[in-house]
């Protein structure tokens, strides 16, 4: 069976089962629209930020780093225009009184009860959370957990470029948590009502936005092929002038196919210089930048290239989910890339009620582990079941300890897509083995 006709039954259930996923707040009948990571799926998580971070800010010279409050002054979103601008069309279905957002509707039919062409006007609902900032509740309290990570690098442009004063151009990249009150959160952590972003501003001249632009679309195309999304699952689409956000000039989203249809995983945008203008002009500081040679201040244009942390794990899953058949039986594994994998290797004595066999592996397991971190002991059932097991997590190498091992010094090591076995010496189980692997 191919990876395109994975379904999301297939991931929800292995998400759940093995750890990665969990429903918020299960126990008391979940929060609509929250997700928690479990032990799998919080080291999953943390890879992709690690890989991401490590490509996009510690690769390059011209990247910074940032990690802004998320909370903000409520004078952030009236400048930005998110507490006016930031609006979905709800509607209510008058027959079964579901509230959906408008252009979710597919054939004029409510998707909950199948009535078609029965919904209220629209009315504009703002996806921001409100909340208030300190004891007293009125209106100057009023804060908002942020909707993007954008803002934060906005506000923080001066005082990056008066700290660091970088050469032009450069960019400021963040990783955090974001929040929108979407009217019906829906298909997993496709889309939650609290979620994470990886985002960056790229500060331009305004001359040449649509060559940076370019670059930017580039690097998404070496990212996917990073974190094992095949090009043929991915889809640009250039969005419409109505259909794009009220600060964009132009917008390309990047759609993955996904079970549930061809969807946004990430988009690209040209934000002009619509947000540092509008916080110029709100907060009354200068937002520019002093070029070295002596050239005239200026305010930067931005190309902002947004990666959702949610929606990229799921899009792993579904691509790297596959099932096959060894000795006659099915088995489902996660093709995922080395670096992903929550799970590096597991190690484990051939029996466990050999003494001298679990002693020699407990010895390899403590080494392999304080080389990787991410190493997993297993002595539970047989050998085979095991490495199903890991296969399930997308663990790359399995290895096992037998009694050979302790004539020679050698032990299994079997690979997860292939599930070929090879013997290697204990002495070079280093860096290098997972090519060694691969050459046979
Ligand atoms: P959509 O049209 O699907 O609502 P959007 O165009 O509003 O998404 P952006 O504002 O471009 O999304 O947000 C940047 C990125 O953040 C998206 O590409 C996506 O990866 C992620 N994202 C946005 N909303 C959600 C959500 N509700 N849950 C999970 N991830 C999200």
């Amino acid at each position: 069976m191919s990876f395109d006709m994975t379904t999301m039954e297939d991931i929800v259930s292995l998400c759940k089962r093995r750890g990665f996923i969990f429903q918020g707040s299960e126990i008391y009948g979940g929060l609509a629209g929250t997700w928690d990571y479990g032990p799998l799926g919080v080291a999953l998580k943390r890879n992709i930020q690690n890989l991401w971070w490590k490509t996009f800010v510690e690769d390059r010279e011209d990247m910074f780093g940032l990690d802004s409050a998320i909370l903000m002054n409520q004078k952030v979103w009236q400048a930005s225009g998110h507490a006016t601008g930031f609006n979905d069309p709800l509607v209510e279905c008058s027959e079964c009184k579901t509230r959906l957002r408008q252009d979710h509707i597919r054939d004029n039919k409510c998707p909950n009860c199948g009535k078609v062409g029965k919904f209220s006007e629209p009315r504009q609902f703002n996806m921001m959370f409100k909340t208030s900032v300190g004891p007293v509740e009125d209106e100057s309290s009023t804060s908002y957990l942020r909707p993007e990570t954008a803002q934060g690098i906005f506000t923080n442009f001066k005082n990056v470029v008066d700290s660091i004063y970088p050469d032009f151009p450069f960019g400021i990249a963040q990783i955090g948590k974001a929040f929108r009150n979407e009217i019906s959160p829906r298909d997993f952590v496709f889309r939650g009502r609290e979620f994470e972003q990886m985002e960056i501003e790229y500060f331009v001249e305004e001359k040449v936005w649509e060559a940076e632009f370019e670059k930017w679309k580039a690097e998404f195309y070496k990212w996917f092929e990073a974190i094992g999304l095949p090009k043929s699952m991915v889809h640009e689409l250039d969005v419409g002038e109505g259909d794009r956000a009220h600060y964009s000039k132009k917008t390309i989203d990047f759609e993955f196919d996904f079970p549930f249809g061809k969807s946004e995983l990430y988009g690209l945008a040209y934000r002009t210089d619509f947000d540092l203008k509008n916080h110029e002009k709100s907060s009354g500081k200068k937002l520019t930048y002093v070029p070295k040679d002596g050239g005239q201040p200026f305010v930067p244009h931005v190309i902002e290239p947004t990666f959702g942390v949610d929606r990229t794990i799921l899009a792993v899953l579904v691509a790297c989910y596959k099932e096959d058949e060894v000795n006659g039986e099915k088995r489902s594994y996660l093709a995922l890339p080395d670096a992903l994998a929550p799970v590096k290797y597991v190690v484990s004595p051939l029996v466990k009620n050999k003494p001298e066999l679990v002693k020699k592996a407990r010895e390899v397991f403590a080494l392999v582990k304080k080389k990787y971190g991410a190493v997993m002991w297993d002595d539970n059932s047989n050998v085979g079941k095991r490495y199903r097991r890991a296969d399930e997590i997308g663990v790359p190498k399995c290895i096992t300890i037998d009694f050979d091992t302790l004539e020679d010094d050698t032990v299994t090591v079997r690979d997860r897509d292939t599930t070929k076995q090879v013997r290697v010496k204990i002495s070079e189980l280093d860096e290098n083995f997972a090519k060694n692997i691969s050459a046979v």
